[in-house]
């Protein structure tokens, strides 16, 4: 089973551990995206969580 994360800037598919240029100079918005937006099993698509669980599809080009 394939194992990456993806860049929740510009939604590459990077190694667990690589850490996607795109986002190095904003490490701390970085951190906020992280934390609110994740990946539908679903869809395959970026989902942005809100606290109180709602969550709203965007679509996201890839680099
Ligand atoms: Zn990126």
């Amino acid at each position: 089973m394939a194992y990456y994360s993806i860049c929740p800037r510009c939604g590459c598919h990077l190694d667990p551990q690589e850490k996607c240029d795109c986002e190095t100079e904003e490490a701390e918005k970085q951190d906020f995206f992280s934390r609110h937006i994740e990946m539908s099993p679903k869809s395959g698509q970026l989902v942005f969580v809100f606290g109180d669980g709602e969550a709203a599809y965007e679509e996201k080009s890839y680099c």
